[in-house]
């Protein structure tokens, strides 16, 4: 029992990049067990050849089902699929991506295979033949290591973690039969941030805002900086300009709000209470920049910027843009 599933998000038909990070991280588990990769998605008709790409990612056996009532997530389609196949195969571990929809989905699937879910991991390894997860909590204070009494191991795993890795992967194709009814849970309709932006949980780089930005007319200034750092970079804010109106919910960081683990975060104006810290203390570099050189987050910050960010932000994304030769 060695084999590990990995559960390929897509959005209509594309891949989401949590997909190929989850791929990922379930070639690097079934690397050190001896197994096999498998992947399965459930999506609209023609979605069954995006996920086949998989291979370059490691995966070696890539089961898809396709149907014109997949276009939407289906969770009691995915969690049919998922129930096929733990009942054919034996797992050592499934893995989902700890996405909005990983985060619905993961638990339905423990429930039905009366499995355990560790969520959020954050690492993994192998100990004695048998997986082991690091994951956070205490709203991130702390980390523990889960180890499983029972296989599958059900974990999901923190987008922007595990980094992509092309590995080539045998990618057998194999087509599942999986109905759409019963349907107990229907999701309609879907409303999706503005076009074409990007999500602050899948960003690499996350410019956020905090109450020292004192209105929500002053943002052009944290949009000039996240043009300056160019693709890949969103932004984020704390909850009380969420709450405060200034923000949309969708960018809000945190406990109540979305967990980011970007390589490069930058907090302006942020105190860094323990619930802001608890949606972003794994980014791989951390910069603030605050007035206060008492404020909390510069407990967690890498580079610190005691300043009025009013002064600062220009000037930095005055040097970014000439550092990156965008002029300035
Ligand atoms: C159950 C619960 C859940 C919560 N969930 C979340 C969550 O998900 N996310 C979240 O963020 N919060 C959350 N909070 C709220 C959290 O406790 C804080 O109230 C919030 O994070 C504070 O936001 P802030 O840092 O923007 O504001 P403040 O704490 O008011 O900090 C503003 C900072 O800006 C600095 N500043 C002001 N002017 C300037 C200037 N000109 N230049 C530089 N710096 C300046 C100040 O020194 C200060 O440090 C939650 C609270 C509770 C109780």
């Amino acid at each position: 029992m060695s084999d590990v599933l990995a559960y390929a998000e897509l959005r209509g038909s594309q891949l989401r990049g949590v997909a190929r990070e989850t791929v990922t991280g379930a070639r690097r588990l079934a690397d050190e067990l001896g197994g096999d990769v498998h992947v399965v998605s459930v999506g609209p008709p023609g979605s069954g050849e995006e996920v086949a790409s998989l291979a370059d990612y490691g995966a070696d056996r890539i089961f898809t089902a396709e149907d014109g009532e997949f276009g939407a997530y289906h969770p009691d389609a995915l969690v049919r699929a998922f129930q096929y196949l733990a009942d054919q195969e034996e797992y050592a571990a499934i893995l989902f991506p700890a996405s909005a929809r990983g985060k619905d989905l993961a638990p339905r699937v423990a429930a039905r295979l009366g499995r355990g879910l560790a969520t959020e991991i954050t690492d993994l390894e192998v100990e004695d033949g048998e997986p082991v997860v690091t994951r956070p909590t205490y709203a991130d204070k702390a980390y523990a290591r889960v180890g499983f009494t029972e296989s599958p191991a059900l974990m999901s795993i923190r987008p922007n973690v595990f980094i992509p890795e092309e590995s080539q992967g045998s990618g057998e194709h194999e087509e599942l039969e999986v109905d759409a009814d019963p349907v107990r849970t229907r999701v309609s309709p879907v409303e999706t941030s503005e076009e074409g932006k990007l999500d602050v949980a899948e960003a690499s780089q996350v410019v956020s805002g905090g109450r020292g930005m004192q209105g929500p007319d002053n943002w052009s200034l944290l949009e000039d900086l996240v043009d300056a750092l160019g693709p890949g970079t969103a932004l984020g804010a704390s909850r009380a300009v969420v709450d405060a109106g200034w923000r949309p919910h969708a960018e809000q960081v945190g406990q109540t709000g979305k967990v980011v683990s970007p390589n490069l975060y930058v907090a302006v104006g942020i105190s860094g209470a323990i619930q802001h810290l608890a949606g972003m203390r794994t980014s791989n570099v951390i910069v603030a920049i605050n007035k206060d050189p008492e404020a909390p987050i510069f407990d967690v910050a890498d580079y610190g910027i005691i300043g009025d960010l009013f002064e600062v932000v220009p000037e930095l994304t005055e040097e970014i843009r000439k550092i990156r030769g965008d002029g300035g």
